[in-house]
């Protein structure tokens, strides 16, 4: 089975640098999977690593694409898989180096996620659904019946309280004529089914930051990207976009969530720039502006930065420890929180595990590179929120009564847990066995 290397964690961890070092170590060459950084140019917005940093190590699948063109991930994952085997013929050892985890995932397993992919997942997926202020104006018990008529199974998962789920749920329905239910579903069954299969073998590194450590040092990143010229970058694709030279990809109701379009910066400035170009707004106030879209970029990035932790926690680490030879993935996390221990946290540590890989030697148990690898790579700590979902039913307690007389209903199996713990249902169970004895005495 051909081998190769990957890199993957938040953006700000050095993902790049240690690319660069592995390949110089091993004798390699970088293949990128990050979505943004396909597209050519436009360094600053799409975070790519300058040049002379890049030490003469070749990147692959980088700087190529024009801004108004769209990458698909079966696109990445067929042109990944002819530079993997271009480069293992030649002797090299493929690092993929990226941010872009579902990229990562479909290039690494087979029958994970592309083929139920593109329609409903992604969406599900999207941070930003297209408002629906016709919901927003409901009541919350009104949005619930509503949904218990759409999808009455979503409507079984949430609380009749949890306003925010039941929105989104109705929101993938309305907007894209499928109930969420069924989406889920048969993605579950997909992966039930097939098992992923890894492609490839490999050993993966996640360089993970504690985000306390991690925040600041994104936002300081916004400042240095506005200082070395994102705004330029910026003005010049709303320039392109103005003379319609691009067509941005995508209806109304998606633009900005695809391609290019969707790098964090250039919709958080989009009121700034609106403002520039019209000349409606004093010196102050458009500084005051500027200031407020600087904060929207800091914090949709802290935003992405989560989001793709949530990702590798809930759905990479489960497919690697699903998959059907579990050993051909294996996952090592280096601790990338202090960037001072750099070298010896993540650089050292990462070369040496493998180069035990490449010399199939016996490879170190990712239990033991500390506290932090510990907790994030056991497996009762990641939990597919997907079959979660699907997994949670509603318990009507046979024992206890409201205060009003009405049925007890625990919405979920933790809740459920939560509450045969609980002193009011003990309380209940005694008072029965009470009542019956009683009875029996009667009798
Ligand atoms: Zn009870």
């Amino acid at each position: 089975m051909q081998k190769i290397a990957t890199v993957i964690g938040t953006t700000g961890v050095g993902k790049s640098q240690l690319g660069v070092e592995l390949c110089k170590a091993l004798g390699g060459q970088i293949i990128n999977a990050d979505a943004m950084q396909v597209y050519r140019g436009l360094d600053i917005i799409t975070n790519k690593m300058p040049f002379h940093e890049r030490q003469g190590v070749q990147h692959h699948l980088m700087d190529f694409l024009d801004c108004e063109e769209e990458y698909k991930v079966t696109e990445f994952k067929k042109d990944a898989t002819q530079c993997i085997e271009k480069l293992i013929h030649e002797k090299q050892l493929p690092v993929v180096v990226g941010g872009t985890n579902y990229y990562v995932q479909s290039l690494l397993y087979q029958n994970s996620l592309i083929k139920d992919e593109p329609q409903g997942d992604q969406y599900i997926r999207s941070p930003s659904p297209e408002p629906m202020p016709e919901l927003d104006a409901l009541q919350t018990s009104e949005l619930y019946s509503r949904l218990q008529e759409i999808d009455p199974i979503m409507a079984n998962k949430w609380h009749p309280s949890n306003r925010r789920k039941i929105i989104r749920s109705l929101q993938v329905f309305y907007q894209l004529g499928r109930k969420q239910s069924d989406i889920i579903k048969e993605q579950k069954d997909h992966l039930q089914i097939h098992g992923s299969q890894s492609r490839f073998k490999s050993v993966i590194f996640w360089l993970y930051a504690d985000p306390q450590k991690l925040n600041p040092r994104l936002d300081e990143r916004v400042n240095t990207m506005i200082d070395s010229g994102l705004f330029d970058e910026i003005k010049q694709l709303r320039h392109q976009v103005v003379q319609g030279q691009v067509n941005i990809p995508g209806q109304d109701l998606e633009k900005y969530q695809r391609g290019l379009w969707q790098a964090i910066g250039y919709k958080e400035f989009d009121p700034y720039f609106t403002a520039v170009e019209s000349n409606s707004l004093d010196h102050e106030k458009l500084s005051q502006l500027r200031m407020e879209c600087t904060e929207r970029m800091k914090a949709a990035t802290r935003r992405y930065a989560k989001r793709q932790v949530q990702w590798i926690r809930n759905k990479l680490l489960p497919t690697v420890w699903n998959a059907q030879q579990q050993n051909d993935v294996m996952v090592y996390l280096l601790d990338a929180s202090d960037l001072t221990e750099w070298d010896t946290n993540v650089r050292q540590k990462a070369i040496e595990v493998a180069k035990a890989f490449q010399a199939d030697e016996k490879m170190p148990n990712p239990q033991d590179f500390g506290e932090i690898a510990k907790t994030m790579l056991t497996e009762t700590n990641t939990q597919d929120t997907q079959s979660r979902i699907l997994s949670w039913t509603n318990h009507i307690c046979p024992v206890c009564k409201s205060e009003k007389g009405d049925q007890v209903i625990l919405y979920g199996d933790i809740e459920w847990e939560q509450h045969r713990k609980s002193r009011w249902h003990k309380k209940s169970i005694k008072h029965q066995k009470l009542q019956a004895k009683r009875q029996v005495n009667l009798d």
